[in-house]
């Protein structure tokens, strides 16, 4: 599983980033990215959450 953020819908509120910082990251322009990274099992749940949590349902699966 991976994940990517659509730049036109986030906001850059953070809250994905602090749920699990090891994935998603806020850039210079202030939005969130995706770090290109396998979701592995310890971290699934988080990202889930972040998906769901995201107030712009700007987060989805990638595979
Ligand atoms: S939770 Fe959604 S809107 Fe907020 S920074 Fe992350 S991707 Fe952007």
């Amino acid at each position: 599983m991976k994940v990517k953020v659509d730049k036109n819908l986030c906001i850059g509120c953070g809250a994905c980033q602090s749920i699990e910082p090891s994935v998603f990251e806020l850039e210079d322009d202030g939005l969130a990215k995706a770090i290109d990274t396998e979701i592995n099992k310890e971290i699934k749940e988080n990202v889930m959450d972040a998906i769901e949590g995201c107030p712009t349902s700007a987060i989805s699966e990638v595979e």
